[in-house]
């Protein structure tokens, strides 16, 4: 009993002390510390109308009038929000044809590095797309990393010995896992989703995530919606030990809104504080989940300001927003400090993606040289 008790009194510290721990002295964070300590002495002091902001989980199809697109999204929504977004990072798409990314040079002429692109493979099932030989070249050609997506059917596999060829070579030449989708939301009872009613299935496959962090711990990833760990109180806190735990593994938010509602908002207020570090902007734009019910009424792309606003409003505001698939639900805004906001929208990315802080400054972000 007494060594139950005090097993559970040092697991509560655990989780209130290694946040700090991980963020401040492992590998991200002295990362982080260098770099920002000296580019903040020279940079601009940004506020919420000039700071850069990046989403790193788009679905952009390879299709140059549709990348136009984006660009005149861009500039309405410097002219409805006042916001500077800076950068979007593609995913490819399931229904991309051709299924890769578009000329890296043409890329850079006609967008000066404000779209970059990833490599992905959205069907594992087959094995992963990419040889050894591949990602090499790949990452010659400056794509920003691999996405995958291993889903959720079941008894899908992403610890599957025969994976390991892959994940060796990024980790060796380190190549970004960039939003890995792992299982679906699955809430807890009553809270089932339409993707995952099974638990036991959902918690299997985390763990087989899992293995592959434990596997590969030079392997960074920035997980797509924050590992789909933020549908319950509890979930978020599993989440904590899987970043308290592996330094590598970050965490993207696309979509998730949507399932805040079912967290306690000032558990999820701390949770983004806390990890602040290891959190990277993202929305999901492109696919039908971000923001489900706007983006029914506002589906063409230069039109996607009020989506791009509830994620603003949620994370800057105090507002209370609708959550949920179909705006079912209620939720307060977080109101994070804007040193947290500017982790989020784009430090971040600068420490973990390559081609971002260059990027950056060459946009002219930091000021003229
Ligand atoms: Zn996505």
């Amino acid at each position: 009993m007494n060594e139950k008790a005090s097993g559970a009194a040092t697991r509560r510290e655990f989780l209130m002390t290694t946040a700090g721990t991980v963020a401040g002295l492992g590998a991200a964070g002295i990362w982080a510390g260098g770099a920002q300590a000296s580019a903040k002495a020279s940079e601009p002091a940004f506020t919420l109308a000039t700071m850069p902001r990046i989403d790193v989980h788009a679905h952009i199809r390879n299709d140059w009038k549709l990348m136009d697109d984006y660009m005149a999204l861009r500039q309405a929504l410097k002219e409805r929000l006042n916001v500077e977004m800076a950068m979007w990072f593609s995913l490819g798409s399931s229904k991309s044809e051709p299924p890769e990314p578009p000329d890296a040079n043409e890329l850079r002429q006609r967008y000066q590095g404000r779209i970059q692109f990833s490599i992905f493979d959205y069907a594992i099932k087959d094995g992963l797309r990419y040889s050894p030989q591949e990602l090499v070249h790949w990452q010659k050609q400056g794509v920003m990393g691999f996405k995958f997506y291993p889903g959720w059917q079941r008894g899908v596999q992403i610890d599957h010995p025969a994976h390991e060829p892959v994940f060796n070579t990024m980790d060796q030449i380190g190549m970004l896992a960039t939003s890995p989708h792992v299982s679906n939301p699955c809430g807890t009872f009553g809270r089932r989703s339409e993707w995952f009613d099974e638990p036991v299935e959902f918690w299997r496959q985390q763990h087989a995530w899992e293995n592959v962090l434990k596997k590969h711990p030079g392997l960074v990833v920035v997980n797509a919606h924050m590992l789909w760990l933020c549908y319950s109180d509890e979930q978020l806190d599993y989440l904590r030990y899987m970043l308290s735990t592996y330094a590598n593994l970050n965490i993207d938010l696309a979509t998730t809104p949507v399932f805040w509602h079912a967290v306690g908002r000032e558990n999820l207020r701390a949770f983004m504080i806390e990890y602040a570090d290891r959190i990277v902007f993202g929305t999901d734009v492109g696919s039908k989940w971000f923001v489900p019910e706007l983006d029914k009424q506002f589906p063409e792309v230069r039109d996607k300001v009020p989506q791009y606003q509830r994620y603003f409003d949620l994370l800057e505001t105090d507002k209370e927003l609708p959550s949920g698939i179909q705006d079912e639900h209620k939720l307060r805004g977080l109101a994070l400090p804007q040193e947290v906001l500017e982790k989020i929208y784009f430090r971040n990315a600068m420490r973990i993606y390559p081609h971002v802080g260059e990027t950056l400054k060459r946009l002219g972000y930091f000021g003229k040289g």
